[in-house]
């Protein structure tokens, strides 16, 4: 018999090992009765900074024979009896598939789709535009030392997606029960046990490499095939009875297919190198993220259909990580059982018509350079498992929406990102250094100095001191100061005048959409399953990972492989 107990109390010197009799007792039994306790849920209550709390939900399973007694669990609304878990199988569909499955990008959503057809006997091909989390690593640090951007291999492009370079945060607002299986994955592919509990967990861009190279292994070891270096320009479509139908898609010219010695012997390929390979097949999940513009740009052209979306754009903001810490836990604030302190702040500026929040907030981190364009700079941030750095930084953003983009269509999102990331280039000197300032000379609307920061600007390869509203929307100028200032009021010390401000945070999500039918295909076009974060269907890794699943899921109940 397993019984779940929610809303488990506990001090911050409270002994870890005393959760278990606390448990027992709840329910009226002694801890030797007790098999196995787990932790399904750890937060931090702390609302009144002078009473903070460990809240906890545990599931007990008990001795054989053993059971609470008579009354105990009615009693309790925070206690009840675990239904017998009941597998759902997989559909499995009948629909004869004879070439295998293509999957495009090797972020989360790629890769979990990827996995998940693999182990259904799939063997699906994953083509990646960029390469390997280990040669990717060593680009985007030459990148950060030198402000040498390679275009294929950066912040956004290459084995392990957007998210790679970052916290690793996996908190989401999606309520999917796909989500256990994400992180169950993530944990056997070598992501910290404490993800499987905690309120807020998190990996770190460390471990996160670790997890992108065992994940690409669980796929090989079942028969999928990853290949990098493999840009795809665009699709091979037939009409079909239903309209389109995909029957291939057609590499970049230049791309060989053979970056990781994955044998290409035997791919149903067409055409050479030289003029761009044909890769024949009737399945294709795209998953691209939010940065591929010129891929969008050759599916639009395609005639896929798209719709411009709003997403957010602004700053990253910097303050010293004692400073959060205080501000969230009081006197608590270090203590080894809270860990650093992060923040999640918003607020609706209904005159404005915008909405101005935190986002990706990364405790003991460093702001990245995260730029995918030549010109341009791009903002972000990321943190190590053990988030030390001493510096706290989140995206400070404001709504837009397509009335503010400078094109109609679905890729004017794209067009008015690319002109704030061209002018925070330009105020940076030209060499992909960021343009900052400090919050109190933001709020003045005047350039000032760097003199005195809270923080030493952690942005590499450097800052240049400038106005970030000359790289913004004025309204987005505007929105972002009024945010500073009511954010002030929720956190203390937010709005210090020395705190700082690094330009321009452009890539919150993507700025359009793939729509797709609910057979989760693109409308119109049989076989083509457009699919997280860049379809505008994910916000986050685990979203992003979720929806991989869901696509895979989708394919699995329809065909079945019968490759000769
Ligand atoms: P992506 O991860 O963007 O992957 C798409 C892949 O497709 C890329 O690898 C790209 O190279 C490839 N590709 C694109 N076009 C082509 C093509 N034509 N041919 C072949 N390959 C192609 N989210 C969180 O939940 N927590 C965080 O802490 C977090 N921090 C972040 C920090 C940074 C610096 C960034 C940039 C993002 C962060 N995100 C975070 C967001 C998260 O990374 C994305 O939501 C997520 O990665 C989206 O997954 P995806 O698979 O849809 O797309």
């Amino acid at each position: 018999m397993k019984i779940r107990i929610a809303n488990l109390r506990a001090g911050l010197s409270e002994d870890a090992g005393r959760l278990l009799p606390k448990a027992a007792r709840r329910i009226g039994l002694k801890p030797g009765q007790i098999e196995h306790m787990a932790i399904l849920r750890e937060a931090v209550d702390a609302r009144k900074k002078a009473e903070i709390r460990l809240v906890y939900t545990v599931e007990l399973t008990l001795k054989g024979g053993v059971k609470p007694p008579l009354g105990i669990i009615d009693k309790d609304p925070q206690v009840s009896v675990v239904p017998e878990e009941k597998q759902t199988p997989l559909l499995r569909g009948n629909q004869p598939l004879a070439r295998r499955p293509v999957v495009v990008g090797a972020g989360p959503c790629g890769y979990f789709a990827a996995v998940k057809l693999a182990e259904a006997g799939f063997k699906p091909i994953l083509l990646e535009r960029g390469y390997d989390v280990d040669r990717r690593a060593a680009d985007v640090d030459r990148f950060w030392e030198t402000g040498e951007l390679k275009l294929d291999s950066n912040v956004q492009f290459g084995e392990g997606g957007a998210g790679t370079f970052s916290d690793g945060k996996l908190t989401t607002r999606t309520h999917d029960l796909r989500i256990n299986e994400v992180f169950q994955w993530l944990a056997e592919a070598g992501a910290p046990q404490e993800i499987l509990y905690k309120a807020k967990p998190h990996v770190g861009t460390d471990v996160l490499r670790q997890v992108v190279r065992n994940l690409r292994q669980r796929l090989q070891a079942l028969g999928g095939q990853v290949f990098f270096g493999a840009l795809v320009e665009e699709l091979i479509l037939e009409n079909s009875a239903l309209g389109r139908r995909v029957a291939g898609l057609r590499l970049a010219p230049g791309v060989e297919l053979t970056d990781t010695g994955s044998a290409k012997a035997g791919l149903p390929l067409s055409g050479t190198p030289q003029s761009g390979l044909e890769l024949a097949s009737d399945l294709v999940i795209i998953a691209i993220g939010h940065s591929a513009r010129d891929t969008a740009k050759n599916l639009y052209a395609q005639e896929v259909a798209m719709e411009a979306k709003p997403f957010a754009i602004g700053v990253r903001v910097e303050h010293p990580q004692a400073l959060i810490d205080r501000a969230q836990y009081g006197e608590f604030a270090g203590h080894e059982r809270l860990g650093v302190a992060d923040y999640n702040l918003h607020t609706k500026l209904a005159e404005a018509g915008r909405t101005v929040f935190s986002f990706c907030m990364c405790p003991g981190g460093e702001v990245v350079a995260a730029a995918s364009e030549e010109g341009g700079v791009v903002t972000n941030g990321m943190s190590a498992y053990a988030r030390d750095t001493g510096v706290a930084n989140s995206a400070l953003v404001a709504s837009v929406h397509p009335g503010d983009y400078p094109t109609p269509g679905p890729l004017g999102g794209a067009d008015f990102q690319r002109i704030w990331e061209q002018k925070a280039f330009a105020l940076g000197g030209g060499d992909y250094r960021a343009p900052a300032q400090t919050v109190g000379d933001f709020l003045a609307d005047q350039k000032g100095d760097l003199a005195d920061a809270l923080v030493q600007p952690t942005y590499r390869p450097g800052v240049t001191a400038a106005n970030l509203r000359d790289c913004l929307p004025k309204e987005v100028g505007e929105a972002l100061a009024a945010g500073l200032a009511d954010f002030g009021r929720k956190l203390q010390g937010f709005d210090l005048p020395k705190a700082i401000l690094t330009g321009v945070e452009t890539r919150t999500s993507a700025p359009w959409r793939i729509n797709r039918d609910e057979s989760l295909q693109s409308l119109g076009i049989e076989g083509l399953y457009p699919g997280g974060e860049g379809a505008g269907y994910a916000g986050g890794i685990v979203s992003a990972a979720v929806d991989g699943l869901r696509l895979a899921e989708a394919i699995i109940a329809t065909y079945r492989l019968m490759e000769r």
